[in-house]
C-alpha cells in the first residue's frame, strides 16, 4: 500500500497550504500528469501517538466516491507518511461561512453532496467522526467533498459500534465525546451542528462547548437556531431530523436524501430539496 519510492521525483512545486492535527498540507505538481495534487505530511510518532491503524490507512484507499476527497498514492519518506490526495483548489467551506452568507439554496445544495458522501460512507459500514467544515473541501467546478479520513473508523459487522474517540469538538455527538458506544448517527449529529453553523456562521454553544457538548446539552438542551422565523420551515424541520440524541428518531443519511429527492421545489425555493416528513417531535 504504501510505497518506498522517493516522492520529490514525482512531484514537484510544493507549495504549503496549511496545517491541520496530523500535519503539514501542500499543494503540488505530479510530473507525470502535470495535475494539481494534495499531500499531506503526517510523521509516523504522530501516526501512532493517535493510533492510526494500518486498517484505517486502508478504509482511504478503498472508500472511493465522487463526494469524498480521494486518496491517490501514499508514500514513506524518512519518518514521514506521505499521503497524496486529490487537490481541491476551492478551499474549505469553513471559509465559505467565514466569508459569505450562504441562501437556504446553497446550504441545500452542499448538504445533498455531503449527505451522498456519507450516504456511500454508512453504507461501507464506515463512520467519519469528524464531519465539520473545515472537514468539507470544495472545488471551482461546483464539487463538495468530504476529507480528512484521519479519524475515520470502518466497522465490520460484527463490530457496528465502537466507543474510541480521536479528539472531541463542538461538532461532535455527545455519546462520542463521552465514550458511549455509537454507530453512524454521530455523523448525523454533526452533520446538523454543521447545518446551524451554515446558517449562523457559527457552530451553536460554539463558545462554551470545548469538549464537553453533553454537558451543554444537559443544560442548554438540543441546539437550535437562535431565530428559527427567519428560516423556512423545511430548513428547520431538516435540522430537527438531523439533530436528535436519542437515535432512533434521527434520521439517517439515505432518509434525508431519499426524503429530498422526492419533493419539489416548495417552501423553499431549492430545486430538488421538500421539507421531509415529520419522524421527530415538533418543528423548532
Ligand atoms: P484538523 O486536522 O484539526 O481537522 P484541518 O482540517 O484544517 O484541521 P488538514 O485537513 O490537515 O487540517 O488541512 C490543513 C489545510 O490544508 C486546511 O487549510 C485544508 O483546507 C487544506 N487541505 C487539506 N486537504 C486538502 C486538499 N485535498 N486539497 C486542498 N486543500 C486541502
Amino acid at each position: 500500500m504504501v510505497k518506498m519510492e522517493n516522492p520529490m521525483m514525482k512531484y514537484t512545486n510544493l507549495e504549503y497550504i496549511g496545517r491541520g492535527t496530523f500535519g503539514d498540507v501542500c499543494k503540488a505538481l505530479d510530473t507525470a500528469t502535470g495535475g494539481e495534487v494534495a499531500i499531506k505530511k503526517i510523521t509516523l510518532q504522530e501516526l501512532i501517538r493517535r493510533e492510526v491503524t494500518f486498517k484505517e490507512l486502508m478504509v482511504m484507499k478503498i472508500n472511493k466516491h465522487l463526494n469524498i476527497v480521494n486518496y491517490l498514492k501514499s508514500y514513506l519518506l524518512g519518518d514521514e507518511l506521505w499521503l497524496v490526495m486529490e487537490y481541491m483548489d476551492g478551499g474549505a467551506l469553513s471559509d465559505v461561512i467565514n466569508e459569505t452568507h450562504m441562501s437556504e439554496r446553497e446550504i441545500a445544495a452542499v448538504s445533498r453532496e455531503c449527505l451522498q458522501g456519507l450516504d456511500f460512507l454508512h453504507s461501507n459500514h464506515v463512520i467519519h467522526r469528524d464531519v465539520k467544515s473545515s472537514n468539507i473541501l470544495l472545488r471551482t467546478d461546483g464539487s463538495v467533498k468530504l476529507a480528512d479520513f484521519g479519524l475515520f473508523a470502518q466497522l465490520t459487522p460484527e463490530q457496528s459500534r465502537q466507543s474510541s474517540v480521536a479528539s472531541t469538538s463542538g461538532w461532535m455527538a455527545p455519546e462520542v465525546v463521552t465514550g458511549q458506544p455509537y454507530g453512524p448517527k454521530v455523523d448525523i449529529w454533526s452533520f446538523g451542528i454543521m447545518g446551524i453553523e451554515m446558517v449562523e456562521r457559527e457552530a451553536p454553544y460554539w463558545k462554551e462547548t470545548s469538549g464537553m457538548p453533553r454537558l451543554v446539552i444537559a443544560r442548554r438542551g438540543i441546539p437550535k437556531l437562535l431565530q428559527p422565523n427567519l428560516f423556512s420551515p423545511w430548513l428547520r424541520d431538516f435540522l430537527s431530523c438531523c439533530l436528535q440524541t436519542d437515535k432512533e428518531q434521527c434520521w439517517s443519511a439515505k432518509e434525508l436524501l431519499q426524503v429530498k429527492c422526492k419533493g419539489a421545489a416548495g417552501e423553499t425555493g431549492c430545486e430538488g430539496w421538500a421539507p421531509p416528513p415529520r419522524k421527530s417531535k415538533g418543528i423548532r
